[in-house]
């Protein structure tokens, strides 16, 4: 019998542009705590690609979802 993998990929969630604007919501590693600017990269290990600010944005104008990080924390 023949095995079948399951594709994992990161969650996109929805959200509205008013949401975004009026509540000034927080969605990139460029505003964690974690995040370590010199090296452009996570002091927790995680891989930022899909949570750096453009790529979000993009994913937002493309779809109006984001790739929301679980570890996201602000100061
Ligand atoms: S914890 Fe998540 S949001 Fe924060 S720097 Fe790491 S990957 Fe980015």
């Amino acid at each position: 019998m023949k095995k079948i993998k399951a594709k994992k990929e990161m969650i996109k969630e929805g959200i509205s542009k008013a949401h975004l604007q009026e509540l000034n919501t927080i969605f990139s590693c460029e505003d964690c705590t974690y995040f370590m600017p010199a090296q452009e990269a996570c002091n927790l290990g995680h891989k930022t690609a899909p949570h750096r600010r453009d790529e979000q944005m993009r994913l937002f104008n493309e779809l109006g979802k984001m790739k929301f990080c679980r570890f996201l924390e602000i100061d």
